[in-house]
């Protein structure tokens, strides 16, 4: 640490499913890091690729401490102690890990340049694709900041041409505004639609009159957080009964148990965050004809653009802009058009079709390759 004392930290990877291509998942640093968390959630990340038709597979890794207590320096030391101790556990054609919770840009190339200077220097360059969601300027691509938000809006836009439900002049309330709050308060923006409240790990805040996403963004980028910034403080019990058209869960897991479920006031949940409904959440808004688009759908933007992001790297391009703008776009427009006939088609919610539809593509996979030897 800063003050030369040594500290011991857990870390964790996780590999699911290798069965259609790399192990793909992020990496969270986060105090609550746990084992179970993690293998959830690199289940979670098979399905998703397997449904979005990526060839990759699912893992999760994480570091159990709070990165808010730390600086910057010693957040480098233990994004590269952890990137030595997993060693060729990890790589761009075996295991590819990406942002999440606690993580960032920064720490994805800290992770990479660990790795590559493990290998052959005439190999370090083929390295480059170890990891995704980089900074542009050392390999990640451009659009990946914000590909989970832009999903997640694509999903909306896609659900709101089904419901024809008009999304001007709308209101939206986001529990998060990290990497996928913030984005996607910008993007609602252009849309017409304002963010009336939110929250983070310090609190919640409300507007009724709708935050400005730029200024909002741009103090949490200063500050870490969004307490300070103007509104009026609300607690969590309020911000769930805020009345709102859209919610955005974009923070952690297990968040709408029954009391929040039996709070929200809102036409549409799109889960940014990976698994925000508790079952018993779930089943609640799910008697109340509250429609969740789910979380392998909704923030699969962000993998779907990892994935553009390793076949730049693997083949020394930089794609414009438009160009990742654009296939995220149609694979997001795709994949929702897709789950949505078929729960329409077989009286199911959106999220027992997702993973219908990835479980078939897994299935047929398995199948056709049969038992080895
Ligand atoms: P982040 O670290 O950038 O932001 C997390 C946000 O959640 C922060 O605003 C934080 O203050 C808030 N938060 C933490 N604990 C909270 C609590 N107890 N109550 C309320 N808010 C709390 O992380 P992120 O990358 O934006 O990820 C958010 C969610 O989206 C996670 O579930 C993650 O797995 C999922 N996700 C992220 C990506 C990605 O590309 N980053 C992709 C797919 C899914």
């Amino acid at each position: 640490m800063d003050d030369g004392t040594m500290r011991m930290f857990k870390g964790y990877r996780i590999q699911h499913n290798n069965l259609l291509g790399p192990y793909k998942g992020g990496l969270r640093f986060h105090e609550s890091v746990s084992l179970d968390d993690l293998k959830a959630l690199s289940a979670m990340m098979t399905w998703k690729c397997a449904l979005m038709n990526i060839p990759f597979g699912g893992g999760k890794g994480g570091v159990k401490f709070d990165p808010r207590k730390c600086s910057q320096p010693e957040i480098m030391r233990i994004t590269r102690r952890f990137t030595h101790a997993l060693g060729n556990n990890i790589g761009p054609n075996y295991d590819i890990p990406a942002p999440d919770v606690g993580t960032n840009a920064q720490i994805m190339v800290w992770l990479m340049d660990t790795y590559m200077n493990q290998v052959d220097h005439s190999q370090k360059n083929a390295q480059r694709a170890v990891v995704t969601g980089k900074t542009v300027t050392c390999g990640g691509s451009l659009g990946r900041n914000k590909a989970t938000s832009q999903g997640v809006i694509h999903c909306l836009t896609e659900w709101a041409k089904d419901n024809r439900f008009d999304l001007e002049g709308k209101t939206a309330i986001i529990q998060g505004y990290g990497n996928v709050g913030s984005h996607a308060a910008l993007l609602l923006s252009k849309l017409g639609v304002s963010t009336i409240a939110t929250g983070d790990h310090t609190g919640y805040l409300r507007n009724s009159e709708g935050f400005n996403a730029h200024k909002l963004s741009e103090h949490c980028r200063k500050n870490g957080s969004i307490a300070g910034y103007g509104g009026e403080q609300i607690t969590r019990e309020e911000f769930f009964a805020t009345k709102a058209d859209i919610f955005i869960p974009a923070a952690l897991e297990n968040q709408i148990g029954a009391d929040e479920a039996n709070a929200l006031d809102v036409k549409v949940v799109l889960e940014g965050a990976n698994g925000p409904c508790h079952p018993t959440g779930e089943r609640i808004l799910e008697q109340r004809n509250i429609p969740i688009i789910p979380d392998i759908l909704a923030n699969s933007g962000g993998v779907t653009v990892s994935y553009y992001e390793w076949v730049q790297n693997l083949n020394s391009q930089t794609w414009e802009l438009e160009k990742v703008d654009g296939l995220l776009e149609k694979a997001m427009k795709k994949a929702y058009q897709r789950v949505s006939f078929y729960s329409k088609e077989k009286g199911i919610s959106l999220r027992v079709a997702a993973y219908a539809v990835a479980l078939e593509n897994i299935k047929q996979a398995y199948e056709e390759r049969g038992i080895f030897p």
